[in-house]
C-alpha cells in the first residue's frame, strides 16, 4: 500500500500527500544519525516516541524492531510524522544540527510506520480482556491514544464519537494534501485491531458523563476538542462569503467540496490570521483555484506561529503574506464581499503576540480587492460541552479544569487530556495527554 505520490509542495491536486522516502532514502538519511547517548531527539518528544532508539534500530538493520518501538509507544506515529511540526521539537533538538543538519525525524518515522503497513508487519497484538470497561469520549488524537494504550492493558474500551466519521480534526481539518483519508484510516485500524470499539454518530450529550459511570464505565477520559471556531467582529464579518476555517477546511474535505471551489476558483480571498491553520486554508484555496490568497496576520515573518512546512507551501503555491497587518473592515456589495480594508501594525509591548497588544501604524490604511474572506483566528470550546458531567469543574472559558498531573479532574474517575483541556495545542501533546491518562487509569485498576 503506498500513500504517496506528490513530489514538491507544489500543490496540484487537494488529494495528494507528499511523497514518503524510499528505502534508500531512508537508510541513507538513519546512516547520518550519530546514535546519541541519551538522545536529546527523544527527550524532546512530548509523547515519549522515542526517536533516538527506532533510528538505532533502523540502522543497526532492526526495522521490525523500530516499527515496534514507535507503534508501542505512539500509536499515532504515523501521522505524527506526517504533521509534527518536527523542527520545533526533536529535530530541533537533535545534535547533527551542529555538523551538517537536523536528521529527517518525522519522515523517517513515516517511512518506517508506512513499511510495516506495506509488509503487513503487526507490532501490537491484542492481550486478553479484563473485567473492566471504560468509556472515552471523542475520538480525536487525544482520546484515541487513551484508548490504545487502555486495550493493550486489556480494558474493554468504547469510544463515542459525535461525528459520523473517527480522528477529530485529523479527520474533518487538516487537508487531504497534507493527511489523506486512506493514511488516516490506516493508523486508526491499528487501534481498532486492538479491540477497540468506536461508536461514531453518538454524541454524548448533557449529563452524558454521569450516565455512562451509571451504566458501569470504572473511568471516562474526555478529549472533546475546540469546536467553535472564533470570528472577529468587524465591520461586514456577517456578509455572505465570509466563513470560518473549521467550516471552511471541513467542507473542503466533504462531498461538498464544490462549494469551497465555487467561492475560491477564479477569486481573489484574504485569510486572516498567521498560525498553521490559515496556512492549510491558504493552500486550499490556490488548489482549488483561486487567484490570489492573501494571508493577512499580526505577527512579522519572524513571528507567525505557522509551521515551518506549512510555511514553505505557502510560498511555494504563491500565498501573499501581509504581516503586521489587521483587517478593519470587509466590505460587501449586495451582501456579497468584494474587498477588506486594513491596516498594518505594531506591536505596543514586545513578545506579547494577541490582538489587543497590537497598535494600528498611521498613515499605512491598505484596500485589497477579494471576493471570500475566511477567518483562521482560532478555536475554542462549546459552551454544550461544560455540562456532559456535574462532578467536574470548567474554567470560565469552558476549558476543562485539571489537577497539577495535566489529565486528572476533580472527580476521580474522570480524566481529560487533548485541547478540552490544553487549548490550542498539537497532535502529539494530544497524544501524550491520552497516554498518561491511560496510566493514571490503569494505575488506579491495578
Ligand atoms: C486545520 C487544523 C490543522 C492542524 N494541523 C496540525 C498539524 O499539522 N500538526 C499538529 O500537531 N497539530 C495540528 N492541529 C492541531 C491538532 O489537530 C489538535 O491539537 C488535535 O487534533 C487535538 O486533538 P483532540 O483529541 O484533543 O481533539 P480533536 O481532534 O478536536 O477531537 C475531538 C473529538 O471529540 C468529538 N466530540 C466533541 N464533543 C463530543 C461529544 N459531546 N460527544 C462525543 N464526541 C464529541 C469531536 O467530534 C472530535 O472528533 C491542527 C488543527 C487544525 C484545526
Ligand atoms: S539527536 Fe539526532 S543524531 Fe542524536 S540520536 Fe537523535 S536523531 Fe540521531
Amino acid at each position: 500500500m503506498k500513500f504517496s505520490n506528490r513530489k514538491s509542495n507544489k500543490l496540484e491536486n487537494i488529494s495528494n500527500m507528499e511523497a514518503s522516502f524510499t528505502i534508500f532514502q531512508a537508510l541513507t538519511e538513519a546512516s547520518r544519525c550519530l546514535l546519541c547517548y541519551n538522545a536529546p531527539c527523544s527527550q524532546s518528544c512530548p509523547a515519549d516516541t522515542n526517536p533516538g532508539i527506532f533510528i538505532r534500530k533502523f540502522r543497526l538493520k532492526n526495522t521490525k524492531g523500530a516499527i515496534r518501538t514507535i507503534k508501542e509507544n505512539n500509536i499515532f506515529g504515523g501521522v505524527c510524522g506526517v504533521v509534527c511540526p518536527t523542527e520545533k521539537l526533536c529535530q530541533e533538538a537533535c545534535s547533527a544540527t551542529k555538523i551538517d543538519k537536523p536528521i529527517e525525524i518525522g519522515k523517517l518515522q513515516r517511512f518506517l510506520v508506512e513499511h510495516g503497513w506495506e509488509t503487513g508487519f503487526k507490532p501490537l497484538e491484542r492481550v486478553p480482556l479484563r473485567k473492566e470497561k471504560v468509556a472515552v469520549v471523542g475520538s480525536g488524537p487525544a482520546g484515541l491514544s487513551c484508548a490504545a494504550e487502555l486495550a493493550k492493558a486489556g480494558f474493554k474500551v468504547t469510544v463515542f464519537e459525535a461525528r459520523e466519521k473517527v480522528g477529530g480534526v485529523l479527520r474533518y481539518g487538516v487537508p487531504e494534501f497534507r493527511l489523506s483519508s486512506e493514511f488516516l484510516d490506516r493508523e486508526i485500524e491499528d487501534v481498532t485491531n486492538l479491540g477497540v470499539i468506536i461508536k461514531c454518530n453518538s454524541r454524548i450529550s448533557s449529563g452524558g458523563v454521569d450516565n455512562l459511570l451509571k451504566k458501569g464505565f470504572y473511568a471516562i477520559f474526555i478529549a472533546t476538542g475546540l469546536l467553535k471556531a472564533y470570528k472577529l467582529n468587524i465591520p461586514g464579518f456577517d456578509l455572505k462569503n465570509v466563513m470560518d476555517a473549521n467550516a471552511f477546511l471541513e467542507t473542503a474535505r466533504s462531498k461538498n467540496r464544490y462549494l469551497i471551489t465555487r467561492l475560491v476558483k477564479n477569486n481573489n480571498v484574504a485569510v486572516i490570521g498567521g498560525g498553521s491553520v490559515a496556512m492549510d486554508v491558504a493552500n486550499t484555496c490556490k488548489v482549488l483555484g483561486a487567484e490570489k490568497v492573501y494571508c493577512i496576520c499580526l505577527e512579522s515573518f519572524a513571528e507567525i506561529p505557522a509551521a515551518k512546512a506549512d510555511l514553505e507551501m505557502a510560498r511555494d503555491n504563491f500565498i501573499i503574506i501581509k504581516p503586521q497587518s489587521q483587517v478593519t473592515e470587509i466590505l460587501g456589495n449586495n451582501n456579497n464581499v468584494v474587498g477588506v480594508k486594513g491596516t498594518e501594525t505594531n506591536w505596543i509591548k514586545p513578545n506579547l503576540f494577541i490582538p489587543s497588544n497590537a497598535k494600528k501604524v498611521p498613515g499605512t490604511e491598505f484596500n485589497l480587492k477579494v471576493n471570500a474572506v475566511v477567518m483562521a483566528i482560532g478555536s475554542g470550546p462549546d459552551s454544550g460541552t461544560v455540562d456532559l458531567c456535574s462532578t467536574i469543574r470548567y474554567k470560565k472559558n469552558y476549558l476543562i479544569k485539571i489537577k497539577k498531573d495535566g489529565v486528572s479532574t476533580f472527580d476521580k474517575d474522570i480524566f481529560a487530556g487533548g485541547e478540552i483541556v490544553r487549548g490550542p495545542a498539537l497532535v502529539v501533546e494530544a497524544v501524550a495527554d491520552g497516554k498518561k491518562a491511560a496510566k493514571k487509569i490503569i494505575k488506579r485498576f491495578s
